[in-house]
């Protein structure tokens, strides 16, 4: 709060004439007063005292000092019409106790004369109070009373203004209620204007004032005026994921114009699930978290089920079919069937050609054939040439002799050694067929 302050009236006690003593020459006894005076008005400041002074009037004009002399021999009685505002002790001395305005009389127990002054007591403002800040918004509490307060309080002969700075923003009435306008900031200047006609007591305005300064006391209220969220909504407000997968959650806050509309995330639980700034959800962990989005004192909540991962082959979870073990023997398995069902062909169509054998010799189908005629000069393969340079070409040889073939036609190194050799290539084989698939 800032203060001015420009002129601090000053109340005093205007002297009081007595009367001219004329140069009547009387003696001190004989003297009879016949009225008695006081000024017709004063005006005092709270908490002053001042010691009312009496006119005594004579017949006949006498010497001040014959009339002091008996003046003494009065009984003089004081009395205060309102003693909230001024009181009087026995001897006149006044006091002032509060703002108002008393009549303080002065009368002669023993006879009928008496005096009235009327007491003015003001007060004198030495600043004026509001708030230093006001926070207001646009839709809710949009308007607040400065409630400006004068010091002391009693203060009197005040007038208090008000203004703002920027109307588009903030408003104020002639009883300091403010009103939001629209967002933003400006001041309120409330001045205090004290003024105190010393004449009459009465307050004054500034038009009839036998004060020709007034005080003028100001002070400002900064006043911030916001736009409030009123709510807060998501695209989704619950959902389900894999572990591992993410989601963006969308937010949307009302109205467009809340001077923040950022929006602030946080997950029940970060071992189930995180959220980022962005509202991006990653699923963590199985089980369930709530994700919360916060703008304001508005919030919305999303809530969030973690699965495990689920395998697309055989429905289990844990695993992806990628490295699934129930695939993994599924493919096995056919590729073994597969392999024997070919072996099986194989056996057949050798047993088929060691059956015409005997028959035709010149028989030359390529597997066993080949093997077997030693009169061809063995056109085809070295292998098969070499291994077999014997023309016994029995059933066993046979045997062997297939073996090399389907070795030399399936897998050329790496899978001889074993007799499952076969198994172990077609599985090969599926398993990279299958693998792109899957
Ligand atoms: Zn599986």
């Amino acid at each position: 709060m800032k203060t001015k302050h420009f002129r601090p009236p000053r109340s005093r006690l205007a002297a009081i004439l007595i009367a001219a003593a004329m140069a009547v020459s009387l003696v001190g006894c004989g003297v009879d007063i016949t009225s008695v005076g006081l000024p017709p008005n004063e005006s005092l400041e709270k908490g002053d005292t001042v010691q009312m002074e009496v006119d005594f009037g004579t017949e006949n004009q006498a010497e001040a000092e014959a009339i002091a002399k008996a003046a003494e021999k009065l009984d003089l009685t004081w009395t205060s019409s309102d003693e909230t505002v001024a009181t009087v002790d026995e001897d006149g001395l006044v006091t002032a106790v509060g703002p108002g305005a008393a009549e303080i009389t002065v009368s002669v127990a023993d006879g009928n004369i008496s005096s009235t002054c009327l007491v003015t007591v003001t007060v004198t403002a030495t600043g004026v109070t509001v708030p230093e800040t006001l926070e207001l918004v646009t839709n809710g509490e949009n308007t607040a009373n400065l409630n400006a307060k004068a010091t002391p309080e009693d203060a009197t002969g005040i007038t208090v203004t008000y203004e703002s700075s920027d109307p588009s923003i903030v408003t104020v009435d002639e009883t300091g209620l403010v009103t939001a306008v629209a967002n933003g900031e400006a001041d309120i200047t409330t001045t205090l204007t004290q003024v105190n006609d010393m004449a009459t007591g009465e307050t004054a305005t500034a038009e009839n004032s036998t004060q020709t300064e007034p005080l003028v006391l100001t002070a400002t209220t900064h006043v911030v005026v916001t736009t409030k969220v009123e709510a807060i909504t998501l695209d989704n407000t619950e959902g389900i994921l894999t572990v591992g997968n993410t989601h963006k959650i969308n937010a949307s806050v009302t109205p467009e114009n809340a001077t923040d509309l950022t929006v602030t995330w946080t997950s029940s639980d970060n071992n189930i699930a995180t959220v980022d700034a962005d509202g991006n959800v990653k699923a963590v962990a199985v089980g369930n978290a709530t994700i919360t989005a916060s703008a304001g004192n508005v919030s919305a909540e999303y809530a969030l089920t973690v699965n495990n991962i689920t395998c697309s082959y055989c429905g289990g979870t844990g695993h992806t079919s990628s490295n699934c073990s129930v695939k993994a023997a599924d493919q096995k398995a056919a590729a073994q069937a597969a392999a024997q069902k070919q072996a099986a062909a194989q056996a057949a169509q050798q047993q088929q050609a060691a059956a015409q054998q005997p028959a035709a010799n010149t028989n030359n189908n390529t597997s066993g054939g080949s093997t077997a005629p030693a009169p061809a000069p063995s056109t085809d393969n070295s292998s098969g040439s070499t291994s077999n340079p014997a023309p016994s070409g029995d059933s066993g040889n046979s045997g062997g002799g297939s073996n090399n073939v389907y070795g030399t036609v399936v897998d050329p190194n790496a899978t001889q050694g074993s007799g499952t050799d076969w198994t172990q290539d077609t599985s090969n084989g599926d398993d990279q067929t299958l693998g792109t698939k899957g």
